[in-house]
């Protein structure tokens, strides 16, 4: 399994750094974890955007699936498709409310917004605590604590595993769902202290989290661009005890 970041700065954008967004590959097969503001872009310099196998999004803040939109334009407005995208829907696995929000925030006016839906090139499909296959990953998607229905991801391929936490505060449903994994990319949006309850992690709760489930090695993201990144790396590293970085944008890893 590869994992390449193609952003990881938390809930807005920093100087020159997109929102959520991960390119997940196995066999020539490549799923798409969220895509925030500036993640298309950045996806553009790995893969073609009619290459990828899927999209699942984790949950519906924007700066998890604001380029859902521009994924749109680009299958329906490229002259050249490789294949007809509207015979050959991406399969989009999201929240329940996804396509009637997601067409929504992509249509400019009430009036566009009753004849366009973004079904004519997306296979939206509802997602639920539970396994599913996908390409040649066996995908576990499980709700966490978050204001909205949101989804962390358990992702195996070739008896290795990734677990993706999605945005959340810490819960048990986490620590489950990351149990022995080989890795997980944890929301550590802040730094431990008076923060709200139910939204993110600290870089403490994503060591504690990472330490309790037992993985090989913590991943941290999110961080808003507003927090000091080291602090939030060193609180997490004294929290686990095992490996521990905050992942970069552009950057590949191999759980
Ligand atoms: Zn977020
Ligand atoms: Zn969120």
């Amino acid at each position: 399994v590869r994992l390449t970041v193609l952003g990881c700065s938390g809930s807005a954008p920093g100087p020159n750094a997109v929102t959520s967004g991960y390119l997940v590959e196995a066999e020539d097969f490549r799923l798409v974890l969220d895509l925030g503001g500036g993640t298309l872009a950045k996806l553009q310099t790995h893969t073609d955007p009619f290459d990828l196998g899927a999209v699942l999004l984790s949950h519906l803040h924007l700066d998890h699936c604001a380029d859902i939109s521009g994924l749109a334009e680009y299958r329906r407005g490229h002259p050249e498709p490789p294949f007809d995208p509207r015979e050959h829907r991406l399969p989009v696995y999201a929240p329940e409310e996804a396509p009637r929000r997601l067409a929504a925030a992509h249509a400019p006016s009430a009036e566009h917004r009753a004849d366009t839906d973004l079904g004519d090139v997306f296979d939206f499909r509802l997602l639920a605590h539970g396994t599913v296959r996908i390409g040649p990953f066996e995908v576990t998607a499980a709700p966490v604590s978050h204001p909205c229905p949101a989804f962390g991801f358990r992702i195996g391929y070739g008896g290795r595993t990734l677990v993706y936490s999605g945005d959340t505060a810490p819960c048990a449903a986490l620590v489950e769902l990351a149990r022995d994994a080989d890795a997980l990319l944890a929301d550590s949006a802040w730094l431990s202290g008076a923060n709200p309850p139910n939204l993110h992690m600290s870089g403490k709760e994503a060591g504690q989290t990472a330490r309790q489930a037992g993985v090989r090695r913590l991943l941290l993201t999110h961080v808003q661009p507003w927090i000091d990144r080291s602090t939030v790396l060193a609180e997490a590293a004294a929290a686990f005890g095992g490996h521990t970085e905050l992942v970069e944008q552009g950057a590949s890893y191999s759980p």
